[in-house]
């Protein structure tokens, strides 16, 4: 599929640091517990960092303590694009930011977490940059 922002490898490799690339761009996974914005509570909207879309909120955001910054629900439902993930021998769903492809992390569901949706999105802190509002 076509994305809004779409742009040559060369040009996400010159924009991106070589581990934003590697989780952004080639869907890699940041270690846990070790991203910025694992444990943060700062109010605010969480956008991508390879194109600014809005991806986030902190209204959403939970403590999974699964040692990734976790939502239960995207800001806007067409924010984000789910993809069948089936490597490493799992079957998963990943999440890509719709407005330029970029691996954001997967989504789970049916954990029973006390959130409203039961769904938990396990978002690498390093696809996203927060805007604080406070
Ligand atoms: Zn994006």
């Amino acid at each position: 599929m076509a994305y809004e922002v779409e742009k040559p490898d060369e040009e996400w490799q010159a924009q991106l640091s070589p581990s934003e690339y590697q989780v952004l761009r080639l869907a890699g996974t940041e270690p846990a517990f070790r991203g910025e914005y694992t444990d943060t509570k700062t109010k605010g909207v969480y956008s991508c960092r390879a194109c600014g879309a809005e991806l986030f909120t902190s209204n959403e955001k939970f403590e999974s303590h699964c040692g990734w910054p976790s939502f239960y629900d995207p800001k806007d439902t067409s924010a984000v694009e789910l993809v069948a993930d089936t490597s490493h021998g799992m079957i998963r769903t990943e999440v890509r930011c719709a407005r330029c492809g970029s691996h954001l992390g997967h989504v789970f569901e049916g954990e029973g977490y006390p959130t409203p949706t039961d769904q938990r999105y396990c978002i690498n802190s390093i696809s996203l940059r927060l805007e604080p509002t406070e």
